[in-house]
């Protein structure tokens, strides 16, 4: 019997009522035929509330109490799954992330899945249960309770979908797929039913939340079949494959935004062998992310060094750099959380020259000022003020002529 893991994210369980209709869908893939294991995400809002609640309480939310603050959504979110299977005359059992055990590393907010054993889901299926697992969980080597980072929902899904050799993972979200830029900020976005995992990697990875990274990252290691398809019902969805032809010509065919990054600035340091470890060792060491930067050619032997990093890692970061300011003799740390990158992402991004210079002048027309730039292979980004963002992908979007084709 085909086996199909199906993932309902938050905006698909904001209600009872969309607990109820989703409820019903899964009921109609059993009367298929089908075995079905589901995962679920926190109702909609319900990860921002508890965020918000902690911080309230403390400034510098204790990473263990707030990954076991968190997972009580998705857990609620199962729970309630299985009580609303259940009412439609079906045998459901929800399993917190730490029942099955899914066993992470210890790096609480944003863990890493080390192993799934698969004997309880099993047991479920053989006995024609429906296992409900709540996403975005696991539990670390000290038994405390960790998350996956924010989307981790989609990591869960198709790490179970890979554990059990499920036939296909489905992901049912809001949108009806994966769309040439956000379908909710750009209108003429056009809908791909094709994306390839090193395209769908890149637009992860760069801001658009549809799939999270590491769960595109999983698919393609263990070549899990995997869809993105609305909750809502239609006729269309995305698939995540090994080669799509039709994008192969593409010189662009994305455009993303990723409004999770925050800027720091290291004003007037002295211009030394040694100065751009000497600042980001300390980071490196928190297990802090850098991304982009940028050191200033310098001035009478002072420059300016610039970086970005996620926002979520720039309360942890600014202490530390205040501290290494002092030590290497710089003038001010300057932070800024108000940008955003945007980036144009596309095979054809390396063979085409005219590509960097089609995006400065698309943005340029529109009065955006570019802070920072940095491009690789296949894809060029540039960091803007956060309120152009929406813009700025509308414009390239066009400027691109991604929605023709
Ligand atoms: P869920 O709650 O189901 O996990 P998410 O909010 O995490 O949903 O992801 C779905 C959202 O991803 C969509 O509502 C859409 O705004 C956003 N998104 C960003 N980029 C894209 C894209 N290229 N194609 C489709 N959706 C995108
Ligand atoms: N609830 C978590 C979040 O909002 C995980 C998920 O939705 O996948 O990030
Ligand atoms: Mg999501």
């Amino acid at each position: 019997m085909p086996l199909i893991v199906q993932k309902y994210g938050g905006s698909s369980l904001a209600t009872s009522d969309h607990i109820r209709r989703v409820a019903g869908t899964i009921a109609a893939t059993k009367r298929e035929g089908h075995q079905v294991v589901v995962v679920v995400s926190a109702m909609r809002g319900e990860t921002d509330r508890l965020i918000a609640l902690a911080a309230e309480l403390n400034s510098d939310t204790p990473a263990r109490e707030l990954d076991a603050l968190l997972a009580t959504g998705e857990q609620a979110s199962a729970a309630l799954m299985a009580m609303a299977l259940a009412s439609l005359g079906l045998r459901a059992r929800s399993y917190a992330g730490l029942q099955l055990p899914l066993r992470t590393d210890a790096n609480h907010t944003r863990a890493r899945i080390i192993d799934l054993p698969t004997g309880v889901l099993r047991r479920d299926l053989d006995q024609n249960i429906i296992p409900v697992v709540a996403g975005f969980q696991g539990v670390n080597g000290n038994g405390d309770i960790t998350t996956l980072g924010r989307g981790g929902s989609d990591t869960t899904a198709v790490a179970l979908a890979a554990a059990l050799q499920a036939d296909v993972c489905e992901i049912y979200t809001d949108v009806d797929g994966v769309y040439t830029a956000d379908p909710n900020i750009c209108p003429s976005a056009r809908h791909l039913s094709k994306v390839t995992y090193e395209e769908m990697l890149e637009m992860s990875g760069l801001g658009a939340k549809v799939l999270q990274i590491r769960s595109v990252e999983l698919a393609q290691k263990y070549r899990v079949p995997l869809l993105v398809k609305s909750s809502y019902g239609s006729d269309k969805c995305t698939w995540i494959v090994e080669e799509a032809e039709s994008m192969e010509s593409a010189v662009v065919s994305g455009i993303t935004l990723d409004r999770g990054v925050a800027k720091l600035s290291v004003i007037h340091v002295p211009d030394r062998p040694g100065i751009a470890y000497q600042i980001l060792a300390p980071l490196a060491e928190a297990q802090i992310n850098v991304d982009m930067v940028i050191q200033n050619a310098s001035i009478e032997g002072y420059t300016d060094f610039t970086f970005t990093l996620s926002k979520e890692d720039l309360p942890k970061a600014r202490p530390l750099l205040d501290q290494v300011a002092e030590e290497i003799g710089a003038r001010e740390i300057r932070a800024d959380d108000s940008i955003a990158k945007v980036s144009a992402i596309g095979i054809g991004v390396k063979n085409h020259p005219g590509v960097a210079a089609r995006m400065f002048k698309a943005l340029a027309d529109e009065n955006i000022n570019i802070q920072m730039i940095s491009t690789s292979e296949i894809r060029i980004s540039c960091i803007i003020e956060s309120k152009y963002g929406e813009l700025a992908v509308r414009v390239l979007h066009d400027a691109f002529d991604l929605q023709q084709r």
